[in-house]
Formats: structure tokens, C-alpha cells, sequence
């Protein structure tokens, strides 16, 4: 039923030419198992973290049958429909339909909330084969007569439990709904919670169910490490961490926007070419925010769950969780950000006390322990605060922190050492982060992802 070569999938030969454009080699394990079910017209319900490769499973079987089916464009009547959850994503599939068809007589749109809809109103008036939407606005524009779906006869849903987290699931029905009855259908989630499973039950008729297990997948690859740390002492760790230049495309986290614009603007003040990128900023920032990082004229970017789901930029070295994410889920996600397509990357997690619990559930989660960082940038006991000689960096001079004795330690107070006996050392420094062992780990240099084109995510 498989296959580890694409010729073996049976894809249409202007697919096949575009694919080697792409340099993509081999299907992934997803593709692999579900292109041929979809060319024939099967339904699929797809279980499968980012980075799989889902985009592609996808985009080509859709394009092969719609090639094999030649139709008259109608204005403003799609034959095939895809729902994402964020602006990005849609705008990501897109680029990806225009790269797997680009030696093929079809067209696409992608549409999306938070921009003047006249180029998109355009051109789906023009008529497009394949329409890529997020659900607001699809709706929107379908109220407003400007798109009719029921000649659609190809729907996905990708990313359907984050449909769901955001609201959208009254809207995906209702969309649904507007489709052709006799249609195929396909619904891809990495989670199944309960109000996925209905849907997925309504919706689909006879799928075939395909799995992809996290734990085989992205988790493998990517050197994950935790650090236990104060709340007030994070900043000065991602400081520390920054201070390597083998962080040079670092993606981090943080649970709000709030959150992501006090980190934002603190890396901006320490001269980190930095932006932000979460759901308050206007459209074209977002934009601008991920082309920049993209293009590597933004070192880091800070962003928030929500806005940086299914985001798909090559070679992120590290991503830096500033805060744990309070749904275990959301940390596979967030980690899968880095080793796309194969490639190492590295996790790193910031864990105060009040986000133990968090830890946990990914740890149980995953079914695996994070290792923890000896870094000595820890909350220790209360009792050991007075007598911890203060030779720190003059640098980092407390801010009015001082007072009392606190329970967290400042900054100045920590120690970092490669070895558990500091007292070996002839006198306390802050070793370059190489001399930390997982820091140094050579897994995500870039340069070793030769399996990325980039071709069309430039
Ligand atoms: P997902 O939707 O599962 O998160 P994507 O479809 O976005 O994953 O794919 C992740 C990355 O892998 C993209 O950069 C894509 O171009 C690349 N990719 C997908 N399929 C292959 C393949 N067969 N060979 C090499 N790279 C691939
Ligand atoms: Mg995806």
C-alpha cells in the first residue's frame, strides 16, 4: 500500500517534475500511506504533529485529481477548499499549492480575515480551482455573495483541534454544511478531543484513519532540555543563552501576548534584532514579522501559541520555551517548530516553580522525562540566599531587588558551572554557553538540512 518513492504513488508527471524542483526525495511516512488512498477519492481522518509533512499529503493528491478533471472556471466557485486556523497557515498552504501545481493548468486564492478584502473579492472573481480560507472570513464573503461552495467537491480541515480552540467550530460546520453532499473529505488534527471526534464523525464518510505517532516523529530529533529557574531570573537566562551565536534562529514562547511583547521589548533594549508575533498585531506586521525572521534579518522572533501554529520556517536552531504552554500540547507543537523535515533542533524550557505542574503533563504527555540543565540559575533554598558570595557581573546590578531576604535569589547571586563543585573554580564566571554541555550539542547547525529546498518559502 506504501511507497518510499513518489514515482510509486502514481502522481501525475507535472507533480512528479515539481516534486524534484521542490528536491523533495522520498515521501514522508504520511504521504507515503496517504496519496494513494486520496487519489482514489477515499476520506481520511488524520492524526499528526507538525512536521510530517501533512501540507504535501494533501496538496497532491488534490492537485493530481482536479488535474484529471478539467472544469470550467466559475466565479467564485471553488472545486476544492481548504480550512486552516490562522492567516499564516492558510497563506503557507497556499505557497505550497503553488509550488506542488506550478507545472499545472489550475488556480488558487487563499483568503483570510484582517486585510481589505478587494484583492481577494478579485481574484475570486477571476476563478480559482482550489480556494485556501480560515473560516471568518470565508463565511464573511460567502454572506456576501461573493463565494458559493457548493461545487466543491474536495474539503480539508487541517489543524482541526485548533479550529476548535479558537472558536471556529460552529463556523466549520456551517461551511460544511455548504459543500457538496457528494464531496471527499479530509480532517487533520494532532489531537482528538471529544468535539473533534463528533465532527470528524459527521463529517467524514467511511475514512480511512491514519496515525502518526508523535513519539516516532518530530519529538525524536529535536535535544530537548529544561531549565529550572525563577520567574524573575528568566530574563537573564535567555540573555545568557542569546550571548551564543549558534542561537541564530531562535523562536520563543511565551503563553500571552503581553508576555510576548515584555520579552520583545526587553531583547530590543539588549540590541537582539527581535519582533513579536501574536493575534493583536495587525496583519501586515505579522507578515513582515515572519518574512523577517525567515530571512534572517530578525534573530528571534517571540510569539504566542496561537499565532505561531503550523508555522513552517526552515532551519529554527532553537526554540526557547519562556514560559511552559499550560496545554501539554502545545509543547510538541511549539518544539516541532524546529527539525522540520527531518532536521535536529533543540527545546529548551524555562520552568519556574508555579509551571511544575505543567512539566508534568508534557512529561506525561510525551511518556518520557525532559532532562534538566545543571545551571545553577535555580531558585535555591531560601536559607542559602544570604550566604552566596555576590561577585556576579557588575553588569546585571540589582534593581531595587535587593531588599530583605528574598526567596529568589537575583541574578547576580548565580553561579554557572560545568560540573556540580563549584568550589573548584578559582573564582566564579559565567562560562560561554558552549562549555554547557547540551548547548553544544551539534545538532542543529545550519547548513546539515539538505532536505530543504526553501524553494517558494523564501
Ligand atoms: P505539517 O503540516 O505536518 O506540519 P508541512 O507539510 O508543513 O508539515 O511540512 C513540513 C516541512 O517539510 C515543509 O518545509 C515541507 O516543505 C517539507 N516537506 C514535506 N514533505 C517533504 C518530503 N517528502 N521531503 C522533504 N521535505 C518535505
Ligand atoms: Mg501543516
Amino acid at each position: 500500500m506504501t511507497s518510499s518513492s513518489f514515482e510509486g504513488l502514481g502522481l501525475a508527471e507535472p507533480l512528479q517534475r515539481a516534486l524534484k524542483a521542490e528536491k523533495y526525495l522520498k515521501p514522508t511516512p504520511i504521504q507515503a500511506q496517504a496519496i494513494p488512498l486520496l487519489t482514489e477519492g477515499k476520506d481520511l481522518l488524520g492524526i499528526a504533529q507538525t512536521g510530517t509533512g501533512k501540507t504535501a499529503a494533501f496538496a497532491l493528491p488534490i492537485l493530481h485529481r482536479l488535474s484529471l478533471e478539467p472544469a470550467q472556471l466559475v466565479p467564485g466557485s471553488p472545486r476544492a477548499l481548504i480550512l486552516a486556523p490562522t492567516r499564516e497557515l492558510a497563506r503557507q498552504i497556499g505557497e505550497r499549492f503553488t509550488a506542488y501545481g506550478r507545472k499545472l493548468p489550475l488556480t488558487s486564492a487563499v483568503i483570510f480575515g484582517g486585510v481589505n478584502q478587494h484583492h481577494q473579492v478579485k481574484a475570486l472573481k477571476a476563478g480559482v480551482d482550489i480556494l485556501i480560507a480560515t473560516p471568518g472570513r470565508l463565511l464573511d464573503l460567502c454572506t456576501q455573495r461573493h463565494i458559493r461552495l457548493d461545487k466543491v467537491s474536495i474539503l480539508v480541515l487541517d489543524e482541526a483541534d485548533r479550529m476548535l480552540d479558537m472558536g471556529f467550530i460552529r463556523d466549520v460546520r456551517k461551511i460544511v454544511a455548504a459543500c457538496h453532499s457528494k464531496r471527499q473529505t479530509l480532517l487533520f488534527s494532532a489531537t482528538m478531543p471529544p468535539a473533534i471526534a463528533k465532527l470528524a464523525n459527521d463529517v467524514l464518510n467511511h475514512p480511512v484513519r491514519i496515525d502518526v505517532s508523535p513519539k516516532t516523529i518530530a519529538v525524536d530529533r529535536i535535544e530537548q532540555r529544561v531549565y529550572f529557574v525563577g520567574a524573575k531570573d528568566k530574563r537573564t537566562l535567555l540573555d545568557q543563552l542569546l550571548a551564543d551565536p549558534a542561537f541564530d534562529r531562535v523562536l520563543v514562547f511565551t503563553r500571552t501576548k503581553r508576555g510576548a511583547d515584555r520579552v520583545c521589548k526587553q531583547l530590543k533594549q539588549t540590541g537582539v534584532p527581535v519582533d513579536a508575533l501574536h493575534g493583536n498585531k495587525a496583519q501586515n506586521a505579522r507578515v513582515r514579522a515572519l518574512d523577517d525572521f525567515r530571512k534572517g534579518k530578525v534573530r528571534v522572533l517571540v510569539a504566542t501559541d496561537i499565532a505561531a501554529r503550523g508555522i513552517d520556517v526552515p532551519n529554527i536552531s532553537h526554540v526557547i520555551n519562556y514560559e511552559l504552554p499550560n496545554e501539554p500540547e502545545s509543547y510538541v507543537h511549539r518544539i516541532g517548530r524546529t527539525a522540520r523535515a527531518g532536521a535536529g533542533g533543540a527545546a529548551l524550557s524555562f520552568c519556574d516553580q508555579s509551571e511544575r505542574p505543567y512539566l508534568k503533563a508534557i512529561e506525561q504527555l510525551m511518556q518520557r522525562k525532559v532532562t534538566a540543565v545543571d545551571h545553577r540559575l535555580v531558585e535555591t533554598p531560601p536559607e542559602a540566599g544570604p550566604e552566596t558570595p555576590r561577585r556576579g557581573r557588575p553588569a546585571q546590578a540589582p534593581k531595587g531587588r535587593r531588599r530583605g531576604g528574598n526567596r529568589t535569589p537575583h541574578s547576580s547571586d548565580t553561579t554557572w558551572t560545568r560540573t556540580p563543585h563549584s568550589s573548584e573554580a578559582p573564582r566564579t564566571r559565567t562560562p560561554h554557553i558552549s562549555e554547557i554541555p547540551m548547548l553544544a550539542a551539534p545538532t542543529t547547525k545550519r547548513g546539515q538540512v539538505s532536505r530543504h529546498s526553501g524553494g517558494g518559502h523564501r
